[in-house]
């Protein structure tokens, strides 16, 4: 028996997925979010109203901070997806962003697309992380999102396995390429206001930093989201995954 989350989730990947792998299309099925044909994973429960702030490709020393700022300036908690190495040489920031309430995920250790990748590896940056950041903040890590949200079955359970729950997201935009602030926002509240009328919580991507470098500029990426916390603190509850954690095991 499905539970609504699953149901909800295979109604999205459904004929479509499979017509896509029918075409060849294995990258498509194995990147498109909705896609279950390649594991299951976390995208958001149906619970119309909360609204999950998601962060990744950090921490990012030239933005990071700021971005701690905006949130604690709207007393919201958020989610970060943090790449092992950039943790690794940032802990300082790791710990900071701890002590402000907010939760840290598993996003591999460099970032590699890991539907293409040798499961011994897979295993590598994913433990290698999660003991990285368990070293920091004393604390179990419960989430993993796939670099680019390319995964195959081996690779949702490799993450299981080491004790996390693989997250996708339905909510995103180019935020990591474009200039403006207001498209961003724009873009994202449209795929908010969406779901929040099908009766679907918001899981949106934010990118705090970027995964070819260290210190890349995502300020309005950071703006975007002030821009965001604006538009839903009177109507949404901003959530960290871990307001979740319920939703998951009813998978
Ligand atoms: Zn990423």
């Amino acid at each position: 028996m499905l539970s609504p989350l699953a149901t909800g989730i295979a109604a999205g990947a459904g004929l479509t997925g499979l017509l896509g792998l029918a075409a060849g299309g294995y990258a498509y099925a194995a990147l498109w979010p909705p896609s279950t044909l390649f594991g299951q994973a976390l995208i958001a429960p149906p619970r119309r109203g909360e609204l999950a702030l998601t962060f990744d490709d950090g921490p990012n020393p030239a933005w990071t901070p700021q971005l701690l700022d905006v949130l604690a300036s709207h007393g919201a908690q958020a989610t970060f997806f943090l790449v092992g190495r950039y943790a690794q040489a940032e802990p300082a920031l790791v710990e900071r962003i701890l002590a402000a309430g907010h939760v840290v995920g598993n996003h591999s250790w460099s970032h590699p697309n890991l539907a293409m990748t040798a499961g011994v590896r897979v295993h590598l940056e994913l433990a290698q992380t999660r003991d990285t950041l368990e070293q920091i903040t004393g604390q179990r890590v419960h989430w993993f999102r796939p670099p680019f949200g390319a995964r195959r079955p081996a690779v949702l359970k490799i993450a299981r396995s080491l004790g996390m729950t693989p997250v996708l997201w339905n909510a995103i935009t180019n935020d990591w390429s474009e200039p403006s602030a207001d498209r961003i926002a724009h873009r994202l509240t449209a795929k908010i206001d969406r779901q929040h009328r099908n009766g679907w919580a918001a899981n949106v991507v934010l990118h705090d930093g970027g995964h070819l470098a260290l210190g890349v500029h995502r300020g309005p990426s950071v703006a975007a989201a002030g821009q965001l916390l604006e538009r839903y603190e009177s109507t949404h509850k901003f959530v960290t995954l871990d307001a979740w954690s319920d939703a998951d095991r009813r998978l």
